[in-house]
């Protein structure tokens, strides 16, 4: 079965159930498809995932991996592995795949990038995931708390690594370019899809202004690794997932993401098939002959799994390149 979460009630302290996604309750119901063999997810429950749970809870953040309804959560916590997701719970586009709630966001907490700090120093983190919801409503598209929080966890927890997971900063002059001066050690913006998907899948985003932005990233300060990541599964043709890699390696990516998209409900995008694990094999297979430095291609594959040994496997794969040139 498919993760079904439709509504949010008792998860934030609401009395009363409330749908989830009110601009998709007209849409239709899909069919439920039986997940395959090859889908398997740990159970959550371990100490370690308390443990994880409530340093989340006591500095009040919100994770992605629970918001996003992710099937990796399980593993994930079991390792102390959390993604934090800053900004709040609400977003302001309303892409079709994903379960993150849409409306208008409430005011900045200036106090969340010290609890994110805090976060990352009690849970012991090597390398961190920051991601965020999408906030056209802000000027700068949240660009200056990403700076900020990325500052308070380098004071906090000097060793650790920095991934951050960005929204497109879609006509909001000048934000990329301030996150990028905060040096992140990775930064990964997510394209989902291949442009033919857009208006359905991604409405609100611009395929070509994401390819640019991964691109300005590079253009401003080599030494930061970029990273972006796809869904499949959402009706592409394999040649269009191909473009989509030769595009991403025009703009200098350095790794790239494929998994297998799971609706987070009927009324979401439809699963339009389950790649089989020999096909993302071969995605796989065919990436690293085009250039990227790591991929990572499997069904259950998402932008911050295993983010940490990836970004030591990454490191290690430019030192080897440097070594040869
Ligand atoms: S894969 Fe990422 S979003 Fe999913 S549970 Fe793991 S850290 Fe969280």
């Amino acid at each position: 079965m498919a993760t079904l979460i439709d509504t949010v009630a008792g998860t934030r302290g609401e009395a009363k159930p409330r749908p989830r996604h009110p601009e998709k309750a007209r849409r239709p119901e899909n069919e439920v498809l039986r997940k395959p063999d090859w889908i398997r997810v740990k159970a959550g429950g371990s100490a370690v995932y308390e443990e994880t749970r409530n340093i989340v809870r006591e500095n009040g953040l919100v994770t992605v991996c629970e918001e996003a309804g992710c099937p990796n959560i399980g593993e994930c916590w079991s390792k102390k592995h959390a993604t934090m997701m800053i900004m709040g719970e609400i977003c302001t586009r309303a892409c079709a795949f994903c379960n993150v709630i849409t409306g208008l966001p409430k005011a900045l907490d200036p106090r969340e990038p010290e609890n994110v700090a805090v976060a990352v120093k009690k849970l012991e983190l090597e390398h961190v995931v920051i991601t965020s919801v999408d906030r056209d409503d802000l000027a700068d598209g949240g660009a200056q708390h990403f700076v900020e929080t990325i500052a308070a966890i380098r004071a906090a927890s000097p060793g650790t690594t920095i991934e951050i997971l960005t929204p497109d900063f879609l006509r909001k002059e000048g934000a990329l370019e301030k996150v990028v001066a905060a040096k992140p050690d990775v930064f990964n913006h997510n394209l989902e899809t291949v442009p033919s998907n857009y208006l359905t899948v991604r409405p609100g985003a611009r395929y070509f202004h994401s390819i640019r932005l991964l691109q300005r990233v590079k253009e401003i300060d080599p030494s930061i690794f970029t990273k972006s990541g796809i869904m499949v599964g959402l009706g592409e043709e394999r040649n269009e997932v191909l473009q989509l890699m030769d595009d991403l390696r025009c703009a200098d990516v350095d790794f790239i993401t494929i998994g297998q998209y799971l609706a987070p409900s009927r009324k979401h995008h439809r699963i339009d098939r389950f790649v089989t694990p020999d096909e993302f094999k071969s995605y796989e297979t065919i990436a690293y002959t085009k250039g990227f430095l790591m991929v990572s291609s499997s069904p259950l594959t998402r932008s911050s799994h295993h983010a940490g040994e990836d970004f030591a496997r990454l490191r290690a794969a430019r030192e080897r390149q440097m070594e040869k040139a």
